[in-house]
């Protein structure tokens, strides 16, 4: 099905009729074991997942209701397989435990989702693999922290919260030539806004729990990627380090991705609209969102998306009063991590708890994010709800005084004492 639209690919990857049954939808096989093929080169296969796709044998290994989603996200992407698991840090840690040994090096994004680089910034140094964590939206930067050691490149665009956009297609250049892999989280644009295999990815990996479920009930994570090396995640990380996913939230995930060009048309069209709204907001002092010719990576985020997605960011004239106030007036929106539900959501993150809290990043790195947040930024999920009535919503909310919204400050002072963690979502 090479030749049709993502569109179609959608509906009819992955699919066929159920041939005991003739159920049209896929069922779902909620089984831990498979009875093994006879003594023979199949019971073999089934065993030591010799094949691409080898016999069932046993759920964490592989299972028709994750084949399912999977065959549809590597059509979706133009990968020639894909891997499916139970988050999208299973997904993140499968890769990078595959392909990375003590002696490695990896460079990856200094801002991306809270928990890969709390991995790069602190679990994979005590694994003995070496992590340059760089502004992966500065190609140079990129290359200049390049080593004869260094054996995956791994970019997150748009970056979770900031929004910065990555080159795709040059990083994949400069990391081909030094020997090294280009993965891509991919999350926030999903197959249908951006294509990092088609741009020279080597590996494309989403959290499903976002976009590509949509819904906000199942957690997952998909991996897509040449046969050859999903194999070798499926047969090590797998087995090995356990991230199966259950056949309930690979059937909803896979159900849920047959809307997903309908959805992200309408998180885009729907995202822009607020962004604009609340670029002439009193309350605001900036938004960021790729589509907006204000992004400092707008043309980049042109060239490489096909539309801009549901999330965006904005930073309050009055700080952290002004977002304890938000998220108490808030009725349509909910205060609430994850993003890429049909419902919108809303997140404060106070730039102080986000980066000064963490050992990892130099002070240049810190002082580089705090030019993208400010004193700390709210993160959008725009959701399929009218845009006018989200813009209503948001518009009351920043207009409202409340008295916990004036004592927030003084009280996040004390937090900030107490507190040493990071903000996770
Ligand atoms: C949420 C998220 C993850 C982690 O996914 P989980 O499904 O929560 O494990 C990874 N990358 C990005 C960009 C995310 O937004």
């Amino acid at each position: 099905m090479a030749d049709v639209s993502i569109d179609t690919l959608v509906v009819h990857a992955g699919e066929k009729a159920d041939p005991t049954t003739g159920a049209l939808t896929p069922p779902i096989h909620m089984s831990a074991a498979f009875e093994l093929p006879e003594f023979g080169p199949q019971l073999f296969d089934a065993l030591m997942m010799e094949s691409h796709q080898p016999p069932y044998a046993y759920t964490r290994w592989g299972h028709p209701t994750g084949r399912v989603l999977e065959e549809k996200m590597a059509a979706l992407e133009g990968g020639a397989a894909a891997l499916a698991l139970a988050s999208g840090m299973a997904a993140v840690s499968a890769l990078l435990f595959t392909f990375l040994s003590s002696g490695d090096h990896v460079v990856a994004s200094e801002v991306c989702y809270a928990g890969s680089v709390e991995l790069f910034g602190e679990y994979l140094p005590r694994q003995g693999v070496a992590v340059s964590l760089v502004d992966t939206g500065d190609v140079d930067a990129v290359q200049a922290a390049l080593r004869p050691t260094t054996r995956v490149v791994y970019v997150e665009t748009p970056a979770n919260p900031i929004l910065r956009i990555a080159d795709i297609a040059a990083l994949a250049e400069i990391a081909h030539a030094a020997g090294a892999l280009l993965a891509v989280d991919s999350t926030w644009a999903g197959p249908c806004l951006q294509r990092p295999l088609a741009l020279g990815a080597d590996y494309v990996l989403h959290s499903a729990t976002k976009y590509l479920n949509g819904h906000g009930d199942a957690l997952g994570g998909v991996i897509v990627g040449p046969a050859e090396g999903i194999q070798r995640i499926r047969k090590e990380a797998l087995v090995h380090l356990g991230g199966a996913i259950s056949p309930f939230n690979a059937w909803l995930i896979a159900r849920g991705l047959v809307t997903l060009p309908l959805r992200m048309a309408r998180h885009s069209e729907g995202a822009l609209t607020v962004a604009r709204f609340l670029a002439d907001h009193p309350a605001v002092t900036q938004v960021t969102y790729p589509g907006l010719e204000s992004h400092p990576h707008h043309a980049l985020a042109c060239r490489q998306m096909s539309a801009f997605g549901g999330m965006l960011t904005f930073q309050l004239r009055h700080g952290l009063g002004a977002a304890i106030t938000l998220a108490e007036k808030i009725r349509l929106f909910t205060y609430a991590t994850s993003l890429g539900h049909a419902r919108s959501l809303l997140f404060y993150y106070p730039t102080d708890l986000y980066v000064d809290a963490v050992s990892y990043l130099s002070d240049a790195q810190k002082h580089r994010i705090r030019e993208w947040m400010g004193e700390g930024i709210v993160r959008v999920s725009v959701g399929l709800e009218s845009a006018q009535d989200l813009i209503a919503d948001l518009d009351q909310a920043l207009r409202a005084r409340t008295v916990k919204g004036m004592v927030g400050p003084a009280a996040y002072a004390v937090l900030k004492r107490l507190q040493g963690g990071s903000a996770r979502a």
